[in-house]
């Protein structure tokens, strides 16, 4: 089950369970779509996989099984983002 960690690890914007802006890797390192596209190139930097969005979870299952609470933040600043 996904924990629906509830921040971008770069950015550190809330990023809720139903947010359509949230993206993870297979490791559910957890990024905004700003982030993941401007700053990342679609890609994990801390383990290189791919960025994917994250499913939403039903709000009546979320009651059951809620959204995670605890906030991640990269040891290493993310990159700066592109010149567009
Ligand atoms: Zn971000
Ligand atoms: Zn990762």
């Amino acid at each position: 089950m996904l924990e629906l960690r509830p921040n971008c690890e770069c950015c550190d914007r809330d990023l809720p369970a139903d947010s359509r802006l949230a993206l993870i890797c297979s490791f559910e390192c957890t990024f905004c779509r700003d982030c993941a596209e401007a700053r990342l190139g679609g890609r994990c930097p801390n383990c290189g996989g791919e960025l994917v969005a994250r499913p939403i979870r039903p709000p009546a299952k979320l009651a059951s099984f809620p959204a995670g609470t605890t906030r991640r933040h990269r040891a290493q600043p993310c990159p700066a983002a592109q010149e567009s």
